[in-house]
């Protein structure tokens, strides 16, 4: 297998630590509101990565983290507790507020395939763990108290940018106008390792620490709970690509400062998905999700397939135009396998040819667009259908896209009185037009629009969304 590595900046023959064996990580989500498509990107490819490198035949064990504290609304230490906004915004508790935004993030990843990780582990839950390995910072040297909060001293470093070429810009990250910069840090890029001296009266959630009450900044999360699960060398540690400066920067740091050697030999990272205006974001007031797309008809999965037609390394832009083009052809990729002739038997040696050739080219550094071109190379080929079959089925161990399963998925979600009503419109609208009532359709049409329902003339009959 071949993995591109952010680290060195090259595609290089991926080589785990312990032979067959693979060490993965990746940074979970804040739990403060839900998870949008953007995000849901990320997880899909890290989710086709795990999955390759199963089908390869490594033994993967797969951690995740849930960042339910520390991460403030900047990725640099300014800005309000993000858990803490959300708990204001829904006037719940911010345990509440995790618990429900945890579930709703694996019930997103159930409708897109996204397997859960072997371990999952909320922050919360290791608190001992952070404050030990800051002990062992600060006795190492490596970590100093200012103003009452502990921070990491990036001037101890040999090398603190090690993912190199990083802008000015990137290098700013959070440092917005409207927040004021530490003055407690020594060096611009050191981080807080925990909070004693909150700057927020309210923060809900504080711990007993030997400097006093308060809680972990974001980053030391990562360190430990991939130590935890994963010991001292970790093999692919997976995030977007926001999180590479200063999320994954600090990682390192603090990890490599603590253990004495290097920590994590891979690191993947996925570009972001854009809408047309920019960057998703989950603070931006209306942004998308899973339950959006379903309330507009789309199958889960449909996106799913979207994000396969693309290189994880090449940002996307997300329209829906381009989700109905992708759902399109997700559907009659699924209509030509449901309709493959059951005859014959499975020729068993053309299978793992096939599955071997699938390993080479998704298995250079995740290229799924290729993935799904050997399927249709599959359909063309002279193999009998049960065998195409069963090379599909297997394919789609990594793809997730539910090949074999006819259906696909639409209008879930979609209050069955609102379809009825509008189906019923559609009918009026048909009969009128039949008339050459031409006005009395358009006034439906737009009677409809108003009611944020648009209509489309399609080769197949009328279809409908909500605008
Ligand atoms: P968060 O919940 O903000 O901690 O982010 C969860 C994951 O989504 C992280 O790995 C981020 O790097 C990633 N991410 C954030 N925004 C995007 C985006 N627009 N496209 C792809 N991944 C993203
Ligand atoms: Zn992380």
């Amino acid at each position: 297998m071949k993995i591109y590595n952010t680290l060195t900046r090259n595609v290089e023959e991926f080589v785990p630590n312990v032979e067959g064996k693979v060490n993965m990580y990746t940074c979970g989500p804040t739990v403060y509101h839900f998870a949008h498509i953007g995000n849901l990107r990320s997880y899909i490819m890290e989710d086709v990565l795990e999955k390759t490198l199963r089908y390869a035949g490594y033994d993967v064990k797969r951690v995740m983290n849930i960042t339910d504290v520390g991460h403030l609304s900047s990725d640099a230490d300014t800005g309000e507790d993000k858990m803490l906004k959300g708990a204001k915004r829904e006037n719940k508790t911010v345990m509440e507020i995790a618990k429900f935004y945890t579930d709703a993030f694996f019930s997103d990843c159930a409708k897109l395939n996204i397997k859960t990780p072997d371990v999952v582990e909320p922050a919360t839950n290791c608190i001992d763990r952070f404050i030990e390995m800051i002990q062992v910072l600060l006795e190492k040297g490596y970590a100093y108290q200012a103003g009452e909060n502990i921070y990491f001293d990036t001037s101890k470093l040999d090398e603190y940018y090690v993912f190199g070429n990083q802008s000015e810009e990137e290098l700013l990250v959070g440092v917005r106008d409207d927040v004021t910069e530490d003055e407690n840090k020594k060096n611009k890029n050191d981080f807080v390792l925990w909070f004693t001296k909150s700057k927020f009266e309210d923060q809900a959630l504080k711990w007993d620490s030997p400097w006093g009450v308060g809680y972990p900044g974001w980053h030391i999360e990562c360190s430990c709970i991939g130590m935890k699960h994963l010991g001292e060398y970790m093999d692919i540690h997976c995030g977007g690509i926001d999180n590479m400066f200063p999320h994954h920067t600090n990682e390192i740091a603090q990890s490599e400062a603590y253990l004495g050697h290097k920590w994590c030999n891979y690191w993947f990272h996925v570009h972001h998905l854009n809408d047309q205006s920019g960057k998703m974001s989950k603070s931006k007031g209306e942004f998308l999700t899973v339950s959006l797309l379903e309330s507009k008809g789309y199958d889960p999965l449909a996106y799913r397939f979207f994000c396969l037609q693309s290189h994880y390394r090449k940002p996307l832009i997300f329209s829906f135009e381009a989700l109905d083009q992708a759902t399109g052809t997700y559907k009659k990729l699924k209509k030509r396998i449901a309709d493959l002739p059951a005859e014959g038997a499975v020729d068993e040696a053309a299978v793992s040819a096939y599955k071997q050739q699938f390993v080479e080219a998704v298995g250079n550094d995740v290229n799924t667009s290729m993935g799904l071109t050997l399927v249709y190379d599959v359909l063309k080929s002279d193999l009998n259908g049960v065998t195409k079959r069963a090379v599909i089925d297997s394919y789609d161990q990594v793809l997730g896209l539910d090949l074999l399963n006819a259906q696909v998925q639409e209008q879930s979600g979609v209050d069955a009185e609102l379809e009825a009503y509008v189906l019923g419109k559609i009918e009026e609208r048909k009969a009128a037009k039949k008339e050459k009532n031409f006005a009395l359709a358009d006034a439906i049409r737009n009677e409809l629009l108003e009611q944020g329902i648009v209509l489309e003339d399609t080769r197949e009959g009328v279809k409908w969304k909500k605008a």
